[in-house]
């Protein structure tokens, strides 16, 4: 499987937690030039099938709405889409009635939704610049057009009532989307509001709650209804090949005897613009390196990795690295379970200090 990401860095305010690159969209002109950027990039692919696509940024719903058609009729004329899953991010202040009847009348599956909180003062705290009740109006009208709707939101917020985060997700799982990302507020990158203590999590009662409402956890910070879980997503956790189209996106492609090549097209949109072509940070993985990026990786996932497929694919783990998963099974942090390598709940919650052991 391969999938196509395509990044549009346009936001209409920078949130001050943010560590994506995104600009202010205030700017038409510069985003018309942008997406012709991108048509080009697209245009010229060597391989133009992909089984998923991806739009995502930034804010794809902020873009002025002929551009957005432009850039999605240009997806249509040159990729072939192999009809997996075609999602799309938007946020709920720019849910129009206009961006509501184009993706209805697109071959886009999923729109997945910044929501974060559904209490106005934590959205406020947090930057956003929508309200909850704009949020649940946009997921409103998503539902009524009968595409897939993921609601992401953020949890372990500091300086905030930690039960506002587990109402917002009670108020979600009513709404009833397909899909729900929850993520643990994360203030490392920016320093944005420090403080939180991370004995507080609520990482296992979020899963709990969310389970006993048919939302199955899938992977760490993603839970679904059966069968909607995230194709494009999972892609880049069982190490399958993508390719970032845009200003910062990044790709990776297979090479030969299992070794493979990542790269990225750097963060200056005016250079993107100039030549979107050209790619940055080339980085050749060993098929060893390969190897301990899927398990690395694949350890995101509830499901945990297939060890026996990956020995078919890379041949036998080499010592080293079965000494370091085997200590992790010692200290009650991976399980095996036939062919499966996983995290027990303990080691989920310390998957960080799990994958880092791993190096
Ligand atoms: S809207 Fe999303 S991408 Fe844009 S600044 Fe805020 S968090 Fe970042």
């Amino acid at each position: 499987m391969r999938g196509l990401y395509i990044h549009i860095p346009f936001c209409k305010s920078l949130c001050p937690y943010c560590h994506f690159y995104s600009i202010d969209d205030s700017n038409i002109e510069l985003q018309i030039r942008y997406v012709d950027a991108l048509i080009n990039e697209m245009q010229s692919l060597e391989n133009k099938y992909f089984d998923t696509i991806y739009i995502g940024g930034g804010t794809p719903s902020a873009l002025n709405i002929s551009v957005l058609e432009k850039l999605l009729y240009a997806v249509d004329s040159n990729i072939s889409y192999g009809g997996y899953e075609f999602s799309i991010e938007a946020n709920p202040e720019s849910v129009s009635d206009d961006f509501v009847s184009l993706i209805k009348e697109s071959q886009i599956s999923r729109v997945s939704l910044g929501v974060q909180s559904l209490y106005d003062d934590v959205l406020k705290l947090l930057g956003r610049i929508h309200s909850s009740h704009q949020a649940i109006m946009a997921a409103d009208k998503i539902l009524n057009i009968n595409k897939d709707l993921n609601m992401d939101i953020i949890y372990d917020i500091p300086y905030t009532d930690n039960k506002k985060s587990i109402k917002t997700l009670e108020k979600i799982i009513k709404i009833n989307p397909s899909h729900i990302s929850a993520y643990s507020y994360d203030a490392e990158d920016t320093g944005y509001l420090k403080g939180f203590n991370n004995d507080d999590t609520l990482f296992l009662e979020v899963e709990e709650l969310c389970e006993k409402n048919g939302f199955y956890k899938y992977e760490t910070s993603n839970f679904a209804k059966i069968g909607k879980e995230s194709i494009h997503n999972s892609l880049y956790w069982q190490g399958e090949e993508y390719i970032g189209l845009g200003v910062s996106a990044h790709s990776m492609v297979y090479l030969e005897k299992n070794s493979r090549k990542r790269y990225n097209h750097g963060n200056d949109i005016e250079s993107y613009i100039a030549s979107p072509n050209n790619v940055e940070n080339v980085e050749i993985i060993s098929s060893s390196d390969a190897l301990l990026e899927d398990i690395i990786f694949g350890l995101r996932l509830k499901k945990g990795v297939n060890i026996e497929k990956l020995e078919k694919k890379f041949g036998k783990i080499n010592k080293n690295l079965l000494n370091k998963i085997e200590d992790n099974i010692e200290k009650g942090l991976l399980i095996r379970e036939g062919v499966w390598l996983k995290t027990t709940e303990r080691g989920s919650l310390g998957l960080e200090w799990v994958s880092c052991s791993l190096l």
